[in-house]
């Protein structure tokens, strides 16, 4: 009892209790804001859970506290496992709502068990010891989610490691307290105000942390949506020029893709029909893309495509794939499936050359123009100023101009 005035530690409970509760209620803030933000739900849940006990320790009498040491340690080491699951969703690795009950269920059960079964000083040793691994955890899921924002990662990651390191110690430090017989971590003051010191600072740096994680995701979700074409969902004309001049002076094919004779395809099909069209095309190049590739809607029904580290004849070969693939299509609509075209021109810059995008642009363009003049439904390549005919295909029956 004494040990408690002496250290003022239910002060320092207190205070590490609201800072958590303050870390829970950002949580909060940040779901009436953005409610479809993942996991903040999670996370203020599990802040929740992790303050709880801390605030009874705060009211209990310290004589009491043995008796709930199975109850507090499943509620904190379940509310960090909350923190870790709300993390995971917000990363995009989120596990089914279902599955996620079960998951705390199980775990939950299992570790009460498990305290239940060990002697009241090794309770401590094993919970900071749990706490310390999904510290590591929640370290891990940000560093492997967040590659878009990297400094709030790192941030995020690096108090999450160094939190890791002080829990492990702690229960290192615990462990040999148990093991001496000395008893209980919880009843050594001196190490019990570290651990509620280390906590306390470890929350608000969380805190810090996590707001600025937000900001960032916002922020990048903006500047996303402002590189975004409405219609089909891929890079906009803004977009795409921005990602191939961030390429700078590498490597790189681009392909200029216009479908063909959409004008008349409006005109029949209508306006939606020929909306439809565009997303089709659009998806198609997805599909056929590497990951590192970029797709952007150039114009009205004109597409820019950059292949970066890819010769003009593979990129030659993936536009007549495409273009294949594309002149097979049928998009089903109303009494008669609509089938389409595209006419693709292509240049590129090899390892030492020094060619701008506008240049590429240009000469594609002007690859394009070639393609259109020739009859289009084909792909045409410039090569230093010679147009090479990647494949002259025979316009389809009654697509003529
Ligand atoms: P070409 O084979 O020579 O390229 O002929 P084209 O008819 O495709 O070319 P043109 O430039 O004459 O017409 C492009 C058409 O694309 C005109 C415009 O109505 C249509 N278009 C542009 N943006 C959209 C759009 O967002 N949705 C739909 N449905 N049509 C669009
Ligand atoms: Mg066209
Ligand atoms: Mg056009």
């Amino acid at each position: 009892m004494d040990y408690f005035v002496e250290l003022h530690l239910p002060t320092l409970f207190f205070v590490m209790a609201a800072v958590i509760l303050i870390l829970a209620g950002t949580h909060v803030m940040v779901f009436l804001a953005y409610p479809e933000m993942p996991g903040v739900k999670l996370c203020a849940l599990g802040n929740f859970l992790f303050a709880l006990p801390i605030f009874a320790l705060f009211l209990l009498p310290s004589g009491s506290v043995p008796a709930f040491s199975v109850l507090f340690n499943t509620l904190m080491t379940s509310g960090f496992l909350l923190i870790y699951l709300g993390i995971r969703e917000y990363t995009g690795n989120g596990v089914q709502r279902g599955r996620l009950l079960l998951t705390l269920a199980v775990f939950s059960g299992t570790y009460a068990l498990f305290l239940s079964s060990i002697p009241w000083a090794f309770r401590t040793v094993a919970g900071l010891f749990t706490l310390g691994v999904f510290s590591f955890m929640t370290a891990w899921e940000a560093c492997d989610g967040f590659r878009r924002i990297r400094t709030a990662r790192s941030v995020f990651a690096g108090i999450f490691c160094l939190h890791g390191v002080f829990l492990l110690a702690f229960a290192g430090a615990g462990l040999d307290l148990a093991l001496s017989g000395e008893g209980a971590l919880g009843q050594n003051p001196g190490t019990l105000g570290i651990v509620i010191i280390e906590g306390t600072l470890a929350a608000l740096a969380v805190n810090l942390s996590y707001i600025l994680l937000i900001t960032d995701l916002l922020s990048s979700r903006l500047a996303r949506k402002a590189e975004t074409d409405y219609l089909t969902g891929v890079y906009n004309r803004g977009g795409i020029i921005q990602m191939g001049e961030a390429m700078g002076q590498e490597p790189l094919s681009i392909i200029i893709a216009d479908l063909d004779l959409f004008k008349k395809l409006n005109d029949k099909y209508g306006h939606a029909a020929g909306d439809k069209v565009l997303r089709n095309f659009a998806d198609t190049v997805e599909k056929n893309l590497r990951p590192w590739d970029a797709l952007g809607r150039f114009g009205g029904e004109e597409f820019l495509i950059l292949l970066p580290r890819l010769g003009a004849e593979r990129a030659s070969r993936i536009a007549e794939r495409l273009r294949w693939e594309i002149e097979k299509t049928e998009i089903p609509w109303e009494s008669q499936p609509i089938t389409y075209t595209v006419s693709m021109g292509i240049s590129s810059r090899g390892e030492n050359e020094t060619k701008d995008l506008n240049r590429l642009i240009a000469e594609a363009d002007e690859a394009l123009y070639t393609a259109k003049s020739l009859g289009r439904n084909r792909v045409v390549w410039f090569d230093s100023g010679q147009m090479t005919i990647v494949r002259a295909s025979e316009p389809l029956p009654g697509r003529e101009a």
